[in-house]
């Protein structure tokens, strides 16, 4: 098979770069290796319950998502985060404690002591940081608002964002409009009062997903391009060649094509790229992500004494407890449980306990059955309960992570051709993935337009043909 461009691994990142160049008149094939395209985002219904085995929402700021969600003729489908989140909980002492995203509320609440929420209240009038070397999420957060608030907010909330620790991860990496907010107010309690007294809306209302889950977008991509990917096919070897790729395949021959986007998890794009160059390659294998699982359980709404009024819970490590956090999903999106049931979804592992994700499955099962007996009142048995375990969870955006970037994206200067498109490059979220599979397209479009083929040529071919 002759093709302008191999595109390899079928997840949400590969799947869109498909599209943008399939849409910009190029001919591809996406090339994954299991019988299913989605990569990660994995929605299944089960007995009237919505499982997300990945992710389960969406932030609705993501410019990227809603419009690619429009494009895909899914507006209809989307559904916004219900009224009936009404909090986020984080653990403290083996309870649930409401907290206030509201500034002055969160002030007031006792979640923090008197004496943390004054060293916050400070922060005001730290002067900000001009220059230095980087920082981790924790030294910023500790800098700015003091331990107490960065072991008990921003150590869960990176905990449950991207399955990370707040000392390893990179501020400026994970958190950059954060760190541009120090830059230009100078104090990031004055930034959000300022948004706050403007009317901005709060975090938890900007959540999104579709009726059927965040698994509605691959499958829509999917469809859209389903004569354009190959599933069952495991790609083993990239040959550059002077006209072009020649792509080695564990078990369905071989795939020709001028250029090629690796788009599969970063310890796999190492692999691929270990005979092209020692640099990215040196580059992807850095970066790690620890394995994670996910067990979701369906409970009759009477076994619950908790309201689950929330969004779910976050557990700051401190805490010494075994999971990160839940989710309640059927609180945040109608028609997640049948009638009279709740679904939940407990998320174990990652970089704070790695070990724990590759437990048995009846063993991390109980484990969250206790864990919510004691901090949601769960009784009896669940009436569903399904566990995902994802050897491989979120690639961690730790120090040096821009550095590594570079030398990533550098791989288009030394074997020309060759693009990159993935979660470990801007974010893992969903949203990111989709952001960076536009550069990744227009990138290679660049790069055919530099070999002399100008777009409109590539259209008028298409018109002739
Ligand atoms: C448990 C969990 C919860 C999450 N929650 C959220 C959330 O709430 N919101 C959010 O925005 N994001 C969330 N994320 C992150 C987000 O889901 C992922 O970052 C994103 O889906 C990754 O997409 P991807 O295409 O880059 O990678 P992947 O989904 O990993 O896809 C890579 C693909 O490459 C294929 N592949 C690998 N090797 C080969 C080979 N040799 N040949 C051919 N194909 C190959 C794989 O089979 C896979 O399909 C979550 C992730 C997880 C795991």
């Amino acid at each position: 098979m002759n093709i302008d461009v191999a595109i390899i691994g079928g997840g949400v990142s590969g799947l869109a770069t498909a599209y943008h160049l399939r849409n910009q008149g190029r001919t591809v094939c996406v090339l994954e290796r299991q019988v299913r395209t989605g990569g990660s985002a994995i929605s299944e219904r089960m007995g009237g319950f919505l499982m997300e085995h990945g992710p389960s929402s969406l932030n609705i700021t993501a410019e990227e998502a809603t419009t690619m969600s429009s494009r895909l003729g899914l507006d209809a489908e989307v559904r916004n985060l219900s009224e009936a989140v009404q909090n986020r909980y984080l653990v403290k002492d083996g309870t649930l404690n409401p907290i206030s995203i509201h500034p002055m509320g969160f002030m007031l609440s006792n979640y923090l002591s008197p004496k943390a929420r004054l060293r916050m209240a400070a922060e005001m009038l730290i002067s900000h940081r001009a220059s230095g070397p980087e920082e981790t999420v924790a030294e910023y957060s500790n800098r700015r608002f003091g331990k107490e608030f960065t072991d008990r907010v921003i150590d869960p909330l990176v905990g449950g964002l991207y399955a990370g620790l707040a000392s390893e991860l990179s501020m400026a990496a994970v958190f950059p409009k954060l760190a541009e907010m120090e830059r230009k107010y100078g104090s990031l309690v004055i930034a959000v009062l300022s948004r706050w007294l403007q009317g901005g809306k709060a975090p938890m209302r900007r959540l999104f997903s579709w009726k059927d889950g965040v698994g509605t977008l691959p499958s829509a991509l999917a469809k859209s391009l389903r004569h354009e990917i190959q599933t069952g096919v495991v790609v083993k070897r990239i040959h550059q060649k002077p006209e072009g790729f020649r792509i080695e395949t564990q078990n369905s021959g071989t795939i020709r094509a001028r250029a090629v986007v690796i788009a599969t998890q970063p310890h796999v794009a190492a692999t691929l790229l270990e005979p092209l160059d020692t640099d990215a390659t040196e580059a992807a294998s850095n970066i790690a992500a620890p394995p994670l699982s996910v067990v979701f359980l369906g409970y009759k709404r009477e076994q619950i004494a908790h309201p689950l009024d929330g969004l779910g819970y976050l557990t700051p490590p401190l805490e010494g407890r075994s999971l990160s956090g839940a989710l309640f999903g059927s609180t945040m999106f109608k028609d997640r449980a049948p009638e009279g049931h709740v679904a939940l979804s407990a998320y174990i592992g990652g970089a704070r306990a790695p070990g724990l994700a590759g437990l048995s499955q009846p063993d991390l099962i109980q484990m969250v059955r206790d864990e919510f007996g004691e901090l949601l009142g769960a009784k009896g048995d669940p009436v569903i309960a399904r566990v995902r375990q994802w050897p491989r969870g979120l690639p961690q955006l730790t120090t040096s992570h821009k550095a590594r970037v570079d030398r990533l994206n550098g791989i288009s200067e030394r074997v020309p051709g060759l693009f990159l498109s993935g979660n470990y490059l801007i974010g893992p979220a969903v949203a990111n993935c989709l952001r960076q599979a536009a550069t990744t397209s227009q990138n290679v479009e660049t790069y055919f337009e530099n070999q002399g083929e100008s777009r409109a040529d590539v259209v008028e071919n298409l018109m002739q043909a």
